[in-house]
Order: C-alpha cells, then sequence, then structure tokens
C-alpha cells in the first residue's frame, strides 16, 4: 500500500535514491535475550513488505546504476553482515521465496567453527548463574543477571565498554569471559565454507568484511589495510570467484571507517563498499562509502514508516 509513495519519494534515474537495508542474523524462532534479531516468522512479513514496496537489486548492480544514475524507482538492497549459518538456513530460503536478491558480507575468521567477541559475550552471558555475574578482574565490573531484561541489559553494558577495546585484547577477554561461563570453545554459530559455497552457488553475492572484523579506525594503517585484503583473499580461495564488494565492520564512517579505508578498499580492487551511515544513498555518494540501515521496527507499519523517513532525509 505504501508503493506509491516510495516511488514518489525515489524516482527512477538520474535523482534516485538507493536504500540499503542491514541484518546481520535471522533467529528460526524468537529467542528472548536477542529482540533485536528478527525471528523467521518477523523476516517472512519483512520480505513480503520489501518485495511489495521496493524493487529489489543485487547490492553490486544496485551500486553501479546509482552511478549511471539508472536506478529504477524505489531502489534497494539487502545486506547481511558477519557470516551466520542461519543466513544460509533461515534467511535465504525466505528470500528466495519472494523472488529477493541478497549479498552477504563475511568476516572470515569465524568461518568454520568461530565465534565473534560479542557472541561469546551474549552466550557467557546467557550460561552464567543468577548470582551476580563478577567481571571486576577484567575492569568491567559485576551485574545483575537475575532475568530476560537485566541479561540483556548485562550484555549491552560489556558488549558497550569491549567493543572499543584494543582489538586483540577484545578477542582474549570474551574468550575469557566465555570459558568463565563455560561457553564451548567449538560452534557452529557461523557457516563453514562449505555451506558459503552453498550458498554462492545459490545464487547469493558474498561480499567481503575482514578477516577478524577489527574497526579499522583503531589500528595503523598498514594492519588495517593487511585486514581487508586478507579478508577479500580468503573469501576468493574459497569461492573461487572474485569478492567486488566489501562492509566497513562497524562502519560508522568518522569513527570506525575513514576516507582512508576507502582508498584502501579501492586499492585492492573492491567495486563498492558500504558503511552504517543510516540514511540512503544518492548519485553523489561516494560508492566506497554507500549508506545502510538497520529495520529494527517489529511492525509492518513501523517498518514501512521507518523506510519512508529514510528516503526523506536526503
Ligand atoms: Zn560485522
Amino acid at each position: 500500500m505504501f508503493r506509491p509513495l516510495f516511488k514518489i519519494l525515489s524516482p527512477a534515474g538520474s535523482s534516485a535514491k538507493l536504500s540499503i537495508f542491514i541484518f546481520h542474523r535471522v533467529l528460526p524462532a524468537a529467542d528472548p535475550l536477542m529482540p533485536f534479531e528478527p525471528s523467521a516468522r518477523q523476516f517472512e512479513w519483512m520480505a513480503r513488505l520489501l518485495a511489495r514496496n521496493f524493487t529489489v537489486l543485487p547490492l553490486r548492480e544496485a551500486a553501479q546504476r546509482l552511478m549511471d544514475g539508472t536506478l529504477p524507482a524505489a531502489a534497494a538492497a539487502i545486506t547481511f553482515d558477519d557470516g551466520y549459518v542461519d543466513n544460509l538456513e533461515v534467511a535465504w530460503p525466505i528470500l528466495q521465496r519472494h523472488g529477493l536478491p541478497g549479498t552477504f558480507f563475511i568476516a572470515t575468521a569465524f568461518l568454520d567453527g568461530g565465534r565473534m567477541w560479542n557472541d561469546e559475550i551474549i552466550e557467557a552471558v546467557r550460561l552464567a548463574p543468577s548470582v551476580p555475574l563478577d567481571l571486576k578482574a577484567f575492569g568491567l565490573g559485576q551485574y545483575q543477571v537475575d532475568g530476560v531484561e537485566s541479561r540483556i541489559a548485562c550484555y549491552s553494558a560489556i558488549l558497550g565498554q569491549l567493543k572499543y577495546f584494543e582489538h586483540d585484547r577484545r578477542a582474549q577477554v570474551a574468550q575469557e569471559i566465555g570459558r568463565q561461563s563455560g561457553v564451548p570453545e567449538h560452534c557452529n554459530l557461523m557457516m563453514t565454507s562449505s555451506e558459503l559455497r552453498t550458498l554462492r552457488a545459490a545464487g547469493a553475492d558474498i561480499g567481503a568484511h575482514t578477516h577478524t572484523h577489527p574497526i579499522l579506525e583503531c589500528m595503523d594503517d598498514l594492519r588495517a589495510f593487511k585486514e581487508i585484503e586478507e579478508g577479500k583473499l580468503e573469501l576468493e580461495a574459497i569461492l573461487g570467484d572474485s569478492v567486488q564488494l566489501f562492509a566497513y565492520p562497524n562502519g560508522v564512517p568518522g569513527r570506525d571507517c575513514s576516507e582512508r579505508h576507502g582508498e584502501m578498499v579501492r586499492h585492492l580492487g573492491f567495486e563498492a563498499a558500504v558503511t552504517t551511515e543510516p540514511r540512503c544513498s544518492n548519485r553523489s555518494a561516494n560508492p566506497y562509502h554507500l549508506s545502510r540501515f538497520t529495520p529494527w521496527d517489529r511492525t509492518p507499519v513501523r517498518f514501512a514508516v521507518r523506510c519512508l523517513m529514510q528516503l526523506r532525509k536526503n
């Protein structure tokens, strides 16, 4: 019902705007501890809404047509970050049912049984017994974990503090907190290399997201360059194909990544890169700093209105 409005706010051609959506996980069933990640049931209506209101293109094509001034009205692209196995098992079948293309940005270090530091913390808090969780040894304080709300508040606070720790220290502290709570070392949260090839063979676009998911702005340029390069080369070795798209980890321009990293990405042969600056992109956008936003609303009308408001912003 919103499609005419989307077309007015985002006309075809040289004044077109591109909406790029970010997702991370799509949970098989709702997880009370992760209310920010859509369940399969919620993603089903989101996909239907996107299919009805937008012309969803593969991101590579959308970025090229944005620059060429040939985008259709209400153009959009759908992206997923990090490489969760639920992208293949839950999200992809839903996208396919609705005829929607998707681009998946993979941090290669966590393929084949790895776990990202933030998931280590969430699992540690999930498993922690209902007594105050004492993380004073890590300089992270003490937290109540006697209910779902307090557990969410606890891991959110820890994630907020740990996010800008030095990269190696962050991984080490997260691992130690995980060990303290008995989080198993090996897990199947992320895709295997073979599952990634399956996703590619099914028609998904695969993009790079560095090797170990550092905040690039928090490390020296040589290390940042190597992280971007290693992620690309590893993915290309796994897929036997070139990788042309990149997503900056965390991705807030000026805080997490900068023009310097855009230059590195261009130098490494990528065609386009995406940030997490929450807006739409127009033809004057830098193709190495395309904006994306996370649709977090959990009712279809609010979700659609949020997408319309993004289009009105620029
Ligand atoms: Zn990421």
